[in-house]
């Protein structure tokens, strides 16, 4: 039944975010069960996998956002959404603060929401670790306005590149692309940024043809790391091909509105400093905790330890709390922060919160049937009652046997550009490393099938064909 107003006999939820987690949480959520409040300053979920290639106009963006509030009107029960932004939150008070963000704010735009319990999917920041400029210089990969702002400049670079009288060093400069961070990100968008001059800019803009050069720079010896060696190696070649040139052992340690300062280190152990012009500067060194959270986390004693995230237990519980769970990025339970972690945790989220109302109901009803037993005027109802409260107990025994949280790795997958993909699936037999291009048409499909809603996956569909059969746009809005 709708119910437009919080029943008070029942307990309020609070879910902070619209990410994977969430949004994995509140699709298996019997929302019935609760007082569900949503509060995120996003009012859409987002497709990340398929980010890299709204960077280039393969991809637009709107094909890969899917609005909260279609997926909330599906639900059974009424569940409220706050577009805003949790600031703090108070574990002892139950009280989370709230503000409004967003361009548009009306007499109130700061609040305070009350939780019974309380779900944190915030996810996390942009990793920076404070290296002098890169905030105000270089453009992040993580939210839709990110890849907005790189599909501009890729052609305001571009476009400068080509102002009349430009110098020669000022063209090269202006055509030269710098991803930081050789995680699945900095590849995906490499590879990304390297097909759209092949397919499209190269032949549209010919002048640009000697001097567009994409480099990718890591700190580390190899680039993805969490695959295996084949496929880095793989990779390492496709990018050769490519020539994209990979910059490893290679540590950018400042910023500056033209170019980077990195520390070298040669094959003989010395290091030295390089500064390397740059047009666009993409930087994607992973994940730093959300100032809500690290808030948090310095208020709570148990999470003292806690460095990258929300300490939580087995069943995703706050360490330190009882009526608290984190999910995704924020949390941390030895699993790498991606969309299948999170995902996997909301949707064990969902069958534990299911469970747990469940369960309630059923110890009240027993409340109700051990009553009825003390009051039975005869045997017979006495008997009634306590075969009852047998059913209720073996029922409740059932639920309560629901089993710590564990993740099941379907495998690693990414885009590396030219058509090809690199995959390490896990098969019952044992693990499948692949890479090409049979890899990428899998690499399509799978993130394909894996869009939120069928309309996500039209949209993306055609939005493929359309770059197959024009090119991608490259008017700068
Ligand atoms: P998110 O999905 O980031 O969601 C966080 C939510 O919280 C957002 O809705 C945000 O608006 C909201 N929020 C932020 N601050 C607040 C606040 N103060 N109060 C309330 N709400 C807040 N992983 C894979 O497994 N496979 C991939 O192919 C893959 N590709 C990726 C590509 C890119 C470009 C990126 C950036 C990431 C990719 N990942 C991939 C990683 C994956 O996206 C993350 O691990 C995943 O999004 C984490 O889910 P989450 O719910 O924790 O956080
Ligand atoms: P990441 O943490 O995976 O990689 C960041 C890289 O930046 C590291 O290799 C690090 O050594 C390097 N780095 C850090 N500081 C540097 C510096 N100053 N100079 C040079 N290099 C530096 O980050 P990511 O790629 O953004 O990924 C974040 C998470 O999202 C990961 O868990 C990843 O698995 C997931 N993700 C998955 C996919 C996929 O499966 N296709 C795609 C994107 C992201």
């Amino acid at each position: 039944a709708e119910q437009m107003e919080p029943d008070p006999s029942k307990k309020t939820l609070v879910i902070l975010g619209t990410g994977w987690g969430s949004v994995s949480l509140l699709k298996k959520l019997d929302t019935e069960n609760y007082n569900v409040i949503v509060i995120s300053p996003r009012n859409y979920f987002l497709f990340t996998p398929l980010l890299p290639s709204c960077t280039t106009g393969m991809i637009e963006h709107r094909s890969i956002m899917e609005p909260i509030r279609n997926i909330l009107r599906h639900k059974k029960a009424t569940v409220k959404f706050y577009e805003a932004e949790a600031t703090k939150i108070d574990h002892e008070k139950r009280v989370v603060y709230i503000s409004d963000d967003s361009e548009v704010k009306g007499e109130i735009s700061h609040t305070e929401v009350p939780f019974d319990m309380l779900v944190i999917g915030v996810g996390a920041e942009n990793a920076t670790f404070g290296i002098e400029g890169v905030r105000e210089n270089s453009c992040f990969l993580k939210e839709v306005d990110d890849a907005q702002k790189i599909r501009k400049s890729i052609m305001d670079c571009v476009e400068t590149a080509m102002f009349k009288d430009q110098a020669p060093e000022e063209v090269k400069r202006l055509l030269h692309t710098v991803v930081v961070g050789g995680g699945p990100t900095g590849v995906e968008f490499a590879g990304e940024l390297q097909d759209f001059f092949n397919a499209d800019l190269k032949k549209w803009i010919p002048d640009i043809k000697e001097n567009f050069h994409v480099t990718l720079v890591e700190a580390l010896p190899n680039v993805l790391p969490m695959f295996s060696k084949q496929l880095i190696d793989y990779t390492e070649s496709t990018f050769k091909e490519e020539s994209i040139t990979i910059r490893t052992k290679t540590m950018v340690k400042k910023v500056t509105d033209k170019h980077i300062e990195a520390e070298v280190t040669r094959p003989d152990g010395t290091k030295e400093r390089e500064i390397i012009p740059y047009g666009l500067l993409v930087w994607a060194t992973g994940n730093a905790v959300r100032p809500v959270v690290r808030d948090l986390m310095s208020k709570i004693p148990a999470q003292k330890n806690s460095r990258r995230g929300l300490a939580v237990n087995e069943y995703l519980v706050v360490n330190g709390t009882e009526n608290i769970w984190a999910v995704g990025d924020c949390a941390v339970a030895n699993y790498a922060p991606t969309a299948q972690v999170a995902s996997q945790e909301g949707t064990f989220l969902a069958h534990l919160l299911n469970s747990m109302a469940k369960a309630e109901t059923i110890e009240n009803e027993l409340k109700r049937l051990s009553d009825v037993q003390a009051q039975a005027k005869s045997e017979e109802d006495r008997n009634a009652a306590l075969g009852e409260i047998r059913e209720c107990q073996r029922q409740l025994r059932r639920i309560k046997q629901i089993g710590p949280f564990q993740y099941s790795h379907q495998g690693s997958l990414a885009y590396i550009g030219k058509e090809r993909a690199v995959a390490d699936i896990s098969w019952w037999a044992g693990n499948i490393a692949s890479g090409g291009t049979l890899t990428y048409l899998f690499w399509r499909s799978a993130y394909l099938s894996m869009c939120f809603s069928t309309r996500n996956r039209v949209l993306v569909a055609f939005d493929w064909t359309k770059a197959l059969l024009f090119g991608r746009d490259v008017s700068r809005e």
